[in-house]
């Protein structure tokens, strides 16, 4: 099979295995874990922050950021497409007790400073006030866009001036920062905390991290407990973690993988193609007369998997286990499914 659907289905290669059996640990709810310590560190400093946090999922990483930011009943300026808010549950009313206000992002999935003005929300008597903005890159519902660093710190910046902090939820900075080939932390210049994921296009298994300044990670480490997250011998799993991170100078393979891909499905008639940034591809189906969940079924049965991302998109997603022979065969797949809707 090859597994396109995400790059979250990479396995622990053999070094990460290793380093998992070897891994010093400790109990990292007493901070007694040395290889946890080494991650955290080691994180903090790739985002330029003063201290990190490894935590068990992005969206516990969001969402401990959230409760952590704001006060119950506040308002967050969330963007209408981002993960945050559409795909983890609602948690910001459950764990924060936050309200969202969605703003447009637009075209590139992030909130003019104009936008966020409109948005926010002075307290007063009958208000509650904004208390958060949330912004994410790279965009996944948008199709992997990388967002430019100038338009992260406007966004940021806007914020602050309305005494606003801000989060980065970049599930796959390191992705973004490959594509603007810049260091991640020119990404997180301006944000005030960012989350981003070992376990997708870094390849380990298990993990996230939350960056901020000390006294947030220390309040975040105390609502990671709450959240049921506080972990023991973890550095079994925070040592692939670190192996991981060596992978983000390979990343732009995924993203040349990415590109083929795109022009490989771009030439096949029917389907619509949004040119890739990262390693995310959307094709639209409907040109081929077919529904997302079709299109994956006809897929599936020619070997290759990929995702439903719409009624009629769906989403290609290159990792460090698909080499280029794998793209061609996907490309080759999809060029028999078209080719056999056209029969009929
Ligand atoms: C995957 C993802 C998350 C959540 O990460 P999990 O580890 O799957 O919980 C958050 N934000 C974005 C943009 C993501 O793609």
């Amino acid at each position: 099979m090859i597994d396109l659907r995400s790059d979250t289905v990479t396995t622990p290669d053999e070094s990460m295995r290793t380093a998992a059996a070897d891994a010093a640990v400790g109990d990292d709810v007493y901070e007694e874990d040395p290889t946890v310590a080494e991650l955290e560190r080691r994180a903090a400093d790739l985002v330029g922050f003063e201290d990190a946090l490894f935590v068990p999922s992005g969206t516990m990483g969001n969402q401990i950021a959230v409760r952590v930011h704001t006060e119950r009943g506040q308002e967050v300026l969330i963007e209408e497409e981002s993960h945050v808010y559409k795909w983890e549950l609602g948690g910001l009313a459950q764990h924060a007790q936050v309200q969202t206000r969605t703003i447009d992002g637009g075209e590139r999935g992030i909130p003019s400073p104009d936008a966020i003005r409109a948005g926010y929300v002075a307290e007063d008597l009958h208000r509650p006030g904004t208390g958060l903005l949330t912004l994410e890159n790279s965009h996944n519902s948008k199709g992997g866009i990388a967002i430019a660093p100038e338009r992260i710190d406007a966004a940021a910046k806007t914020a602050h001036d309305l005494d606003v902090p801000g989060h980065l939820d970049g599930a796959r900075l390191f992705n973004a920062a490959t594509a603007h080939d810049v260091p991640a932390e020119r990404l997180t210049r301006e944000v005030d905390s960012v989350m981003f994921c070992l376990s997708k296009g870094l390849g380990a298994p298990v993990g996230s991290m939350l960056a901020g300044s000390e006294s947030f990670v220390a309040e975040a480490r105390r609502v990671r407990k709450l959240f049921g997250g506080g972990m023991r011998q973890a550095g079994i799993i925070a040592a692939p973690g670190l192996e991981a991170l060596a992978n983000r100078h390979r990343l732009d393979e995924d993203h040349e993988h990415a590109r083929l891909l795109a022009e490989g499905l771009a030439a096949v008639e029917g389907l619509a193609v949004q040119e890739p940034e990262t390693n995310i591809v959307l094709a639209e189906t409907s040109g081929l007369g077919l529904s997302a969940a079709a299109f994956c079924g006809a897929l599936e049965e020619r070997g290759v998997l990929v995702s439903e991302f719409g009624e009629t998109t769906v989403r290609f997603c290159t990792h460090l286990d698909i080499d280029r022979e794998g793209i061609e065969q996907a490309v080759d797949a999809v060029e028999t499914v078209a080719a056999t809707v056209e029969e009929q």
